[in-house]
Formats: C-alpha cells, sequence, structure tokens
C-alpha cells in the first residue's frame, strides 16, 4: 500500500509533501498575480456604478482564478501545460517564453521552490497527522499574502479572513493551541496593532501600518493563541529593521518607498507557531543569569 508507506516513512512523507507543496506554489504564482487584480475590477466596477458611469466593456470579460489560460504577456502565446510544471519548466526553457524568448522572471521558480521548501519543512516538523494538514494551509495563505502584500501594500480579506475563521475551528479541536486562547489570540492580535496604529497616528499624523496588519495579526493568534502575539511582534520588528536596512542599502535610501508589514508579520508568525516555545523557553533561561 502507498500509503502505509507515505505514512510510516518520514523521507517518504516529507518527499511527497515538498512536490506536492512545488505544485501549490505554482498556483500561489497565479493567485499573487490575478487576486489583486481581480480586486481592482471589482472596485472599477462597484466605483462606476456607484458614480452611474457606464460599465467598461473590458471589465465584462470574466477574469478569475482559473480562466482565462496563462498567457505570455509579451506575445500572448498560451502556456501549454507541459510549459507549466514548477521549476522543471522553466529550467528548460531556460528562463524563455518557448514563442517570443523574452525572460520569465526568475521569480516563478523561486516562489515555487520556496513553497515546495516549506511545505517539506511543515511535513518533517509534524509529521503524518492534521497538524501538517492545517500548518500547510496556513503556510501556502501567509506565503500568498506577503507576496501580494510586498508587491501592492495590500492584504486581501479574501485570503486573511477565511484563515482567521479556519484557525478558531481547528482549534476548536484543540490542533495547535485551546480553543479559548485562540479567540483571545484573535481579539488582542486586532487590538493590540489597532491601538499601536491611532497611538502612532495621534502622535505623528502618520499612518505607520494597514488595517490588513490588524487582521493578519488577528489570524495568527487565532491559530497560535495570544501566547504567540508577543514574539510575533518582537520577531517581526526585527526582521523588519533587518530586512529595511538590508532594502535601503540596495535601493540607494528610497526613504519615502512604504515598507509593507504584512510579510514581516507573517515571517515572524509563522517561525513563533513552529518554534515559539522553544524561543521563549531558551530566552527565559538566559534571562534568569
Ligand atoms: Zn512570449
Amino acid at each position: 500500500m502507498p500509503f502505509d508507506l507515505i505514512a510510516g516513512s518520514v523521507p517518504a512523507f516529507v518527499l511527497v509533501i515538498f512536490t506536492f507543496g512545488l505544485l501549490i506554489g505554482s498556483f500561489v504564482n497565479v493567485v499573487v498575480y490575478r487576486l489583486p487584480v481581480m480586486m481592482q475590477r471589482d472596485w472599477k466596477i462597484q466605483a462606476r456604478e456607484i458614480l452611474e458611469i457606464d460599465p467598461d466593456k473590458a471589465d465584462q470579460d470574466p477574469f478569475n482564478l482559473a480562466f482565462p489560460n496563462s498567457r505570455c504577456p509579451h506575445c500572448e502565446h498560451e502556456i501549454r501545460p507541459w510549459e507549466n510544471i514548477p521549476i522543471l519548466s522553466w529550467l528548460a526553457l531556460r528562463g524563455k517564453c518557448s514563442s517570443c524568448k523574452s525572460p520569465i522572471s526568475k521569480r516563478y521558480p523561486l516562489v515555487e521552490l520556496a513553497c515546495g521548501l516549506l511545505s517539506a519543512y511543515v511535513a518533517f516538523h509534524f509529521g503524518f497527522g492534521w497538524q501538517t494538514a492545517g500548518m500547510l494551509v496556513l503556510t501556502w495563505g501567509l506565503l500568498a499574502m506577503s507576496l501580494i502584500d510586498a508587491d501592492h501594500q495590500l492584504l486581501p480579506d479574501s485570503l486573511v479572513l477565511p484563515l482567521l475563521w479556519l484557525g478558531l475551528i481547528v482549534n476548536n479541536y484543540g490542533l495547535f493551541t485551546d480553543l479559548q486562547s485562540a479567540l483571545w489570540g484573535a481579539f488582542a492580535g486586532y487590538l493590540s496593532l489597532w491601538s499601536v496604529y491611532w497611538v502612532f497616528k495621534l502622535l505623528t499624523g502618520k499612518e505607520g501600518m494597514g488595517y490588513g496588519d490588524f487582521k493578519l495579526l488577528a489570524m495568527l493568534g487565532a491559530w497560535g493563541g495570544w501566547q504567540i502575539l508577543p514574539l510575533t511582534i518582537l520577531l517581526s520588528s526585527l526582521v523588519g529593521a533587518v530586512l529595511g536596512v538590508i532594502m535601503l542599502r540596495m535601493r540607494n535610501a528610497e526613504t519615502s518607498t512604504p515598507i509593507p508589514f504584512g510579510p514581516y508579520l507573517a515571517v515572524a508568525g509563522w517561525i513563533a507557531l513552529l518554534w515559539g516555545d522553544q524561543i521563549t523557553g531558551a530566552y527565559l533561561q538566559f534571562a534568569r543569569f
């Protein structure tokens, strides 16, 4: 039985999840590219309705995650199934469109690889079981959100909110924490950043982050419980400071460019969920001396 083999052997399970993660990574690329376009189209249609302007013909064509098929943005060449195999196709095509030879961004295979590796690690960390299943869904969601936020300074409700509910539901069964901790995690996650936002805004008149960030931290609290929130906030500030400095160096100090906070929260929350207890334990051990 192949199923028994996968369930019983750690390397086999990790390998299967790695391969599956590569395929999901390919879908994450689609979501990251299309979801913001879909949202902008919706807003445009709604704005036209409110302003009583006739709808734009171009907005009437169906456009969603499954339709139309992917095309080369330069020559409209339709991507055939064999050109859509994670990483391998990009390598086989040497990073160029098979029709017009325009370069295909390295980001696509890198996202696929990252998704495969993160998924494999989750499978290794939790082993065969529901915790891996839950954490995989969260990991894929966080990856998609981080990339969309980095591209557009936007954290789509259509990703964050379903994952918030899912976090509460899985913890109804005590998957990562108890339901009470999850509920207060969601509440405190939202409220803490909401408070920081308003204090910052009243003091400086500027907006330091967006409402999407509050919802994202609420979502992470729903998965890991309120206990992971202090570490998540601390780590996200650390990650943000380190990456912020690197990015400013690379971009020749374009200080006015807004740096989205979502990806840092996502990375920090993911780390806190996987290693929160060990990190806090090690810190307390250290602090005692
Ligand atoms: Zn092309």
